[in-house]
């Protein structure tokens, strides 16, 4: 259980990370529900699980951008004191060939991505040091693992964020705070809705259990790796993609 536990959860208002925010909630924890622009569906979330006896508020915060993330990590510890989980959930994608792609498309993803998990990450740091404990889970791609044609400026975010998870899991280390990276494989949400059905149908062809994956099926892992059962773990990079990675 995490009672007692407080959790931030960027991007918590839809998809993945809005059933991570219900997920930790239902287990005890308070959760900060982190969204960019969609409000309603991040308060219909704290409705959510106040409603079913937990706690939780919606902050708006674009994670791009560092001095806004600054203001809003601020704001948290003033309210909270203390951040005990940190999700880097937040994430977008601008897909299109090397040749076709714009640089405002590379930065965006970039920015979102990789430096948005930057940026809260040290903004919280001297916390986290502080109170010796704590456990960052990075939500990367099995696009950063293996690569994809297509999604070159996601694919370097997510593999980027790999790099980040293994660094800070060997700097916070002794000081009792875990690092952890998550892949998911191919996730039933918004971001994977609009794609083709050839193109889903070519994307089912390459997971090994013949289907996508659930949104809980990547919140159940960054609960194990937000509780104590995780305690020895860290630096990790765990894929959750139906055995795409294998
Ligand atoms: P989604 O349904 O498109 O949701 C994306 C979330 O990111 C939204 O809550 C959005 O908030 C938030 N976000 C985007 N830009 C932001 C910003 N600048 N500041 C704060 N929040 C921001 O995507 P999803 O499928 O749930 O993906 C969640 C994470 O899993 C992403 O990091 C994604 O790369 C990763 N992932 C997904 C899949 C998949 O198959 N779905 C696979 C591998 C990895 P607003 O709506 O408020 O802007």
């Amino acid at each position: 259980m995490l009672t007692g536990k407080v959790a931030l959860v960027t991007g918590a208002g839809r998809g993945i990370g809005r059933q991570i925010a219900l997920t930790l909630a239902k287990n005890g924890a308070a959760v900060i529900v982190n969204y960019n622009g969609s409000k309603e569906s991040a308060e219909a979330v704290v409705a959510e699980i106040t409603a079913a006896g937990g706690t939780a508020e919606a902050i708006q915060c674009n994670v791009a951008d560092f001095a806004a993330s600054e203001v809003f990590i601020k704001q948290v510890l003033e309210k909270y004191q203390k951040v005990d989980i940190l999700v880097n959930n937040a994430g977008v994608t601008r897909d299109n060939l090397i040749m076709r792609m714009t640089e405002e498309d590379y930065d965006m993803v970039l920015d979102t991505n990789l430096k948005g998990a930057f940026h809260m990450i040290k903004h919280l740091s001297r916390s986290f040091i502080k109170q010796r404990s704590g456990k960052i889970i990075n939500i990367s791609s099995v696009s950063g693992v293996l690569g994809n044609a297509g999604q070159s400026n996601y694919s370097a975010s997510k593999a980027g964020l790999i790099g980040l998870t293994k660094s800070i899991a060997r700097e916070f280390a002794s000081r009792g705070i875990n690092v952890n990276a998550v892949a998911p494989g191919f996730i039933d949400t918004d971001m994977t809705k609009n794609m083709t059905e050839d193109a889903k149908r070519a994307l089912n062809g390459m997971i090994p259990m013949g289907k996508i994956g659930n949104a809980s099926d990547v919140a159940d892992l960054v609960l194990f790796l937000a509780g104590e059962h995780s305690n020895y773990i860290t630096g990790q990079v765990i894929c959750v993609d139906g055995g795409m990675c294998i």
